[in-house]
């Protein structure tokens, strides 16, 4: 029987220091700390034997902040998922914030098999990174990705953030300028979002936090858009953009509802029409020897309806968007009898656009949460 390809999801939970605008499941630990969930990490992905049933298309250690535990310890991780079947040419992505790299760690994950670099950069301005609580500064970001660059690494993408408070418009495009003169394969652009529980949301609360208008955050949106198209990156989802061949196999993966297996505290999987995710409390996951039963926190069996609905909602974040044909095979069931009103309503508004893959426009992605809420049954 031919193996359905998976891609592998490790989560390392740890950072430095919260940034401020930040509701990850990320946290401050010790040296102790990290060997010991490094070991219980080893010990679920190895008792997770179904996964020989898969080909391993992409692995992508996330966080947190990975590029903060020793470099052995992701080659152990590494070696452990290496012991199932791992595709020739795997998409390998290791998330890294600058402040906790150096030359010799970046050569070592190269030499580890990690083909992919992510770097959260989020602003040039050291004024901005401050004030937004980053480590780092704009020059050992430089000094990084020089480094970065010179031990091999020719895949890398860098994450920013638009709309920061008292961010200028001016700000925005200096970072922009810069980061597309250093010539990244990937860039991914966020606009800030206040989540509860953080140190903005709270300063927030207090009236302290100076917001940048709804206005000025369409701008500086537009305006990146505008500029990374100039420059060679296709914008292929709502906040990613690439140059030709270079789009990240990994999400990819999520946006259209392939299979992905996640390891470690709180991480997510989506295998065979079953999502489900960890505990996201840390002791519990220590505690559990790595035993799938026992840090599995979450489990559901998608119905037709939330396959329909997902597909649908996840496929509409990417440029291409949905293959109408793609959709009636694997639902045996013709779209338009069950979105013709939605797919109607939203081409008369202009915010998608209709052919044989239905796809949001550019006033669509503007609004895209609203347009792909229209798609829920
Ligand atoms: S480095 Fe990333 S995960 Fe860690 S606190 Fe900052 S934004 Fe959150």
């Amino acid at each position: 029987m031919q193996k359905s390809d998976v891609g592998i999801y490790i989560h390392i939970p740890f950072c430095k220091s919260k940034c401020f605008y930040c509701d990850f499941n990320s946290f401050h630990a010790n040296n102790g700390e990290f060997e010991f969930y490094k070991n219980i990490l080893i010990k679920e992905i190895s008792s997770f034997e179904k996964l020989k049933n898969y080909n391993i298309k992409s692995i992508f250690i996330g966080g947190g902040t990975p590029t903060i535990i020793p470099e052995e310890y992701i080659n152990e991780i590494l070696e452990a998922i290496f012991n199932y079947n791992i595709n020739r040419d795997a998409e390998i992505t290791i998330e890294a914030n600058p402040g906790t790299l150096t030359y010799e760690k970046l050569k070592n994950l190269k030499s580890f098999g990690i083909n992919r670099l992510s770097i959260g950069v989020q602003s040039l301005n050291n004024k901005i990174l401050k004030n937004i609580g980053r480590i780092h500064t704009k020059e050992e970001f430089l000094k990084n990705y020089e480094d970065a660059i010179s031990v091999g690494f020719n895949n890398i993408n860098l994450d920013l953030i638009f709309s920061l408070p008292d961010q200028k418009f001016s700000e925005w495009k200096d970072t922009l300028k810069n980061i597309i003169s250093l010539n990244p394969k990937h860039i991914s652009t966020y606009g800030l979002i206040l989540e509860e529980g953080t140190k903005f949301y709270e300063m927030y609360q207090n009236g302290n936090l100076n917001l940048v208008d709804d206005y000025l955050d369409r701008k500086m949106y537009y305006y990146a858009k505008e500029i990374l198209s100039i420059n060679g990156y296709e914008q292929y989802e709502i906040s990613n953009f690439a140059k030709s061949g270079f789009e990240s196999k990994h999400n990819i993966i999520y946006w259209t509802m392939e299979n992905y297996k996640g390891f470690g505290l709180g991480a997510h999987s989506y295998l065979d029409g079953i999502r489900s995710s960890n505990t996201t409390n840390f002791n519990k996951y220590l505690n559990s020897d790595g035993e799938i039963s026992k840090l599995e926190d979450y489990k559901n069996i998608l119905s037709e309806k939330d396959k329909i609905e997902e597909f649908m909602f996840l496929g509409l974040r990417l440029s291409k968007g949905i293959s109408i044909e793609d959709f009636n095979k694997k639902f045996n069931k013709n779209i338009y009898d069950i979105y013709s009103d939605v797919i109607k309503n939203n081409l008369n508004k202009g915010l998608i656009t209709v052919t044989d893959r239905i796809y949001l426009t550019e006033k669509g992605k503007d609004i895209s949460n609203t347009v792909m809420a229209d798609f829920l049954l």
